[in-house]
């Protein structure tokens, strides 16, 4: 799974949000709050601390990502149904 990773806009060497320098460069999916829920990302490169978990995005990830976060946007969720079928009428109470 290791694909080819873009170079990135810029260089972080430092975690912004707890300093730490296990700050890397990768290329991951991971779970992402959307407006419609939690969805897995496409690949994307971001930089994501190693310690605290931050992940930063520059214009490379956004380049993968906002299209992907239009296109939920976008797509009419069919899944959004109830889980629940309504389909037996058998349950009525007398
Ligand atoms: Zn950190």
């Amino acid at each position: 799974m290791n694909k080819k990773l873009p170079t990135p806009a810029f260089k972080i060497t430092r975690c912004p949000t707890c300093g730490s320098a296990a700050i890397r460069w990768v290329m991951q999916r991971w779970d992402y709050q959307t407006e419609k829920g939690r969805r897995l990302t496409p690949e994307v490169p971001h930089w994501k601390c190693g310690d605290c978990g931050e992940r930063l995005f520059d214009r490379i990830s956004h380049q993968v990502l906002d299209p992907w976060r239009a296109s939920i946007r976008k797509k009419k969720s069919r899944s959004r149904a109830s889980p629940i079928k309504k389909s037996s009428k058998a349950r009525s109470k007398r």
